[in-house]
């Protein structure tokens, strides 16, 4: 099969590898209908994490299953389904606890959680390619309606929607909360659809590119250009001093001025600055124990000197991690198919896998528009 096989940093090759098979009673394999890339993506294309040469990229996947194992029933050939990034087996500890995000059986290396085409999350290959094999297939798939509808729409299920849903369940976005998004890149902007979904009465998202601030102008948001106004007065004024009752981090580890120049602690220190006292935070930008390209000496390992010493005077609650997107992609799938939630508007370009290599090129310079770049593998 085609797929987008990493190679070295900022090298992609778009070539023919092995087709995936069932190797184990309870795997399918997927005919890849669209794949996005994610801006985490970037961290291994850019060299910021490492990742084997040859291993096939893409962890947001969905298509229509091809093969099943002997040992699946709930899924068949022939159904259309979305393939959460997180591989999980469903029976550990932290899986039957709700944390599929934590499994502690499916990466080999004994690090807690998996995934698809990424580094540290096991072996196993993405999904920017005609076909991907699924481990532990009834538990992992969700089933989608058949046919073609909400291509785009139900695309966002596997990673970017329930990732911006979980950073506002992190930070308790009730109805009538004030939320404050740091980065309007997809995942923030999937974070202020939800912050809309669950009735927040004020939403601001921070960022320093006007493209991505007028989409979170569209889904509702005051937008806060980093660029032209001082942040922390911006939403302290516009919430008469009092500050935002929640605020969400979707920046993560790379967090940098306009100028560029990274500032690990930049984005939480802002936080901490905007969240009224006993506020909370979602932290769902990625954060690394290694980095060792990073911006500070802290930094390369992991430590991130942000003021601690306010979110404590201010009983503020931190929650951060990866999403479970398990929790949360069937009732999001549903609010997609009642016409309530539509995470497609945040779709900059749509493309072949022949068009990944440069696709990812301009994505990863934040050409003007590279919003969110969706895949169609060619298979049919
Ligand atoms: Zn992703
Ligand atoms: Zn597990």
């Amino acid at each position: 099969m085609k797929a987008v096989v990493y190679q070295a940093p900022y090298h992609l090759s778009v070539e023919e590898v092995a087709d995936p098979r069932v190797e184990e009673p309870l795997d399918a394999v997927i005919r890849i209908t669209t794949a996005n890339i994610c801006g985490s993506d970037l961290h291994p294309y850019e060299g910021r994490a490492d990742l084997e040469a040859g291993m096939v990229l893409g962890h947001e996947n969905m298509g229509i299953v091809e093969e099943v194992g002997p040992g699946v029933n709930r899924i068949k050939k022939g159904d259309r389904v979305s393939v959460p990034f997180n591989l999980a087996c469903g029976t550990c500890r932290n899986c039957t606890d709700g944390w599929t995000s934590a499994c502690l059986r499916a990466n080999p290396s004994g690090q807690p959680g998996a995934g698809y085409g990424y580094p540290n999350m096991g072996p196993y290959w993405g999904g920017q390619a005609e076909y991907l094999r699924v481990p532990w297939a009834d538990f992992n798939l969700l089933h989608l309606p058949e046919g073609d509808e909400h291509e785009s729409d139900f695309t966002m299920l596997s990673d970017i929607f329930p990732t911006g849903y979980h950073g506002t369940e992190l930070a308790q976005v009730t109805p009538g909360k004030t939320v404050a998004i740091f980065g309007a890149g997809p995942v923030g902007l999937m974070a202020a659809h939800s912050a809309s979904l669950r009735g927040a009465s004020q939403i601001f998202v921070v960022d320093h590119q006007p493209d991505r601030l007028a989409l979170a102008e569209q889904a509702g948001a005051t937008a806060v250009n980093v660029a032209e106004a001082d942040v922390v007065e911006s939403i302290m004024e516009g919430t008469d001093g009092f500050g935002v009752d929640c605020g969400v981090e979707a920046v993560g580890y790379q967090a940098h001025d306009p100028s560029g120049d990274e500032h690990p602690a930049m984005v939480l220190d802002n936080l901490v600055q905007v969240v009224r006292a006993t506020g909370r935070i979602g932290v769902v930008g990625v954060y690394v124990p290694q980095d060792p390209k990073a911006a500070t000496e802290p930094a390369k390992e992991g430590r991130v000197e942000f003021d601690f010493g306010t979110a404590f005077t201010n009983g503020i609650s931190i929650g951060t991690g990866q999403c479970p997107v398990k929790r949360y992609n069937e009732q999001l799938r549903d609010l997609i198919i009642r016409g309530v939630a539509t995470p497609s508007f945040i779709v900059s370009h749509e493309v072949s896998l022949d068009d990944a290599v440069d696709a990812y090129k301009k994505f990863d310079e934040r050409a003007d528009g590279y919003t969110k770049v969706l895949l169609h593998p060619s298979a049919a």
